[in-house]
């Protein structure tokens, strides 16, 4: 059986029945015996089915944004050392879940829905509230499971969930989830708690409070007015009048004020609209918002969604001259020199697309995207030495980055260097919570034979940690 992860979606907390009135005792979150390591862990197996699910939409520029407004919702938790990993999933349903461990999945409809910056600082600050108070953590020691493997097994049901409701309730009803009926009962105050907590994050790290009772009201109509088709959440929601209420209640009582949208949240929004529905209704849309100046926030958001569209739809010297307004406009967000530079390989300019990402990388060093770019550019103009020197000049900074040591493994194989290409591809193992792959590409670079005396020691080093570090794992699992 497929290790699935454990969810907490907004529409089952939202979905469910109302119970008899008054707070049961949610017990204090630092009583949780499940022990952070335990709950990372938990989190972390799980993430390694999700980068694997079709729906990852692994997009660095998205997932960077979502994290930087998660760090500054999380700059506001106190005495929390509390690490958060936002990503994105291509999925037009409007969801957002937390996962033990600190791990949060946006769906990119939640994105597009939100019509405001706070708006979707709200859905986040609640799912990081969740997080905070262990809620999960809480709701699996509920379920008296100790291993690892049946606490993630526990939550088949409400993974098949995230888009298709009834599936997850057909085998809920199966008996793969058994308990998790009643577990949910304690949700609703989970719910409240989560609500309560995330408007105290919003109103401190400044964003505008409204913005949650805006968002789940409008998701509250949306419900209504789709009836059974609702959006998976959306289905009979008893809870959410009460919610609203109380949400409404709490933000009468603080200060609120206007707070413009960041230029990133609006171009971020532009990049996945454009890449929604077909190419062609994407240009018209954002063609249509040009002519009529219906900029709804700024014209650089608009021409690059405009931009984005057009190349999509394979009219690059439009998408070209779009590129050169937005240069005009003088933005200063990589985003645009990213998609310059896609523009520049979509024509075969390899050499174009180096120089763009070579001078944003200089002024942006510590945008992933742009290095990322900078390293697969370097390897379609065959300089495979130049890519490995990025690479390596980049780790030095950022040596828990997964993502970059699989851009040095692939760097590694156009150079033909077997050895160091399979330990590179380990780190990103590694790094993904994937450590009896990692262990398997440092048996592979042991037998590749063409590395240094040095090199070879390092991978020899590296395998007896990882293996060590194996057997560690093992015990955690029990529940040892
Ligand atoms: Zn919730």
């Amino acid at each position: 059986m497929l290790v699935r992860p454990l969810l907490l979606p907004l529409w089952l907390m939202l979905s469910v029945p109302a119970l008899g009135e008054g707070l049961p005792d949610l017990g204090e979150a630092a009583q949780v015996e499940i022990s952070p390591a335990i709950e990372r862990r938990i989190g972390e197996q799980a993430m390694v089915e999700i980068r694997r699910d079709p729906a990852w939409l692994g997009d660095p520029e998205v997932n960077a944004y979502l994290n930087r407004l998660g760090n500054r919702l999380a700059a506001q938790i106190a005495e929390s050392r509390q690490s958060f990993e936002l990503f994105a999933l291509h999925d037009m349903t409007l969801n957002a879940f937390a996962m033990p461990g600190g791990f949060i999945g946006v769906h990119t409809g939640l994105i597009l829905a939100a019509e405001s910056e706070s708006e979707l600082a709200s859905v986040l600050a609640h799912e990081m509230s969740h997080v905070t108070q262990h809620h999960l953590a809480r709701l699996i020691n509920k379920s008296g499971q100790s291993q690892i493997a049946g606490l993630v097994g526990l939550a088949v049901a409400v993974l098949a969930a995230r888009s298709n409701p009834d599936v997850a309730v057909g085998a809920a009803l199966a008996g793969q989830a058994a308990g998790i009926q009643s577990q949910l009962n304690y949700s609703r105050d989970f719910e409240r708690e989560a609500d309560r907590l995330g408007l105290q994050l919003l109103q401190r790290s400044g964003y505008d409070v409204r913005g949650m009772e805006s968002f789940f009201g409008r998701l509250q109509k949306f419900g209504r007015l789709y009836e059974n088709n609702a959006p998976v959440y959306l289905r009979t929601h008893p809870l959410t009048t009460e919610r609203l209420a109380d949400i409404g209640n709490r933000i009468q009582g603080l200060h609120f004020r206007q707070v413009p949208d960041s230029l990133e949240f609006q171009l971020v929004k532009a990049k996945l609209r454009a890449a929604e529905g077909s190419a062609q209704d994407a240009v018209l849309e954002f063609q249509s918002r040009l002519d009529g100046h219906k900029f709804s926030g700024s014209e650089g958001a608009v021409r690059y969604g405009l931009a984005r569209a057009l190349a999509r739809a394979g009219k690059l010297a439009e998408a070209e001259r779009q590129v050169a307004e937005l240069r005009r406009l003088k933005l200063g967000l990589p985003l645009i020199d990213t998609l310059a530079a896609e523009l520049r390989g979509k024509q075969n300019d390899a050499a174009g697309a180096v120089n763009i990402l070579r001078a944003a990388y200089a002024r942006h060093p510590a945008e992933r995207a742009v290095v990322y770019g900078l390293i697969e550019a370097l390897l379609d103009a065959h300089q495979p030495p130049a890519a490995l020197k990025v690479a390596n000049d980049d780790l030095l900074n950022y040596s828990a980055d997964a993502t970059l040591y699989a851009l040095q493994a692939r760097t590694y194989a156009a150079l033909g260097q077997h050895l160091q290409q399979h330990r590179a591809q380990a780190e990103n193992y590694v790094l993904e919570g994937r450590l009896a792959e990692a262990i398997e590409q440092l048996e592979l670079a042991q037998k590749a034979g063409d590395g240094s005396f040095y090199e070879q020691s390092q991978a020899d080093a590296r395998l007896r940690e990882f293996r060590q570090q194996l057997v560690e794992e093992k015990k955690l699992e029990k529940g040892k």
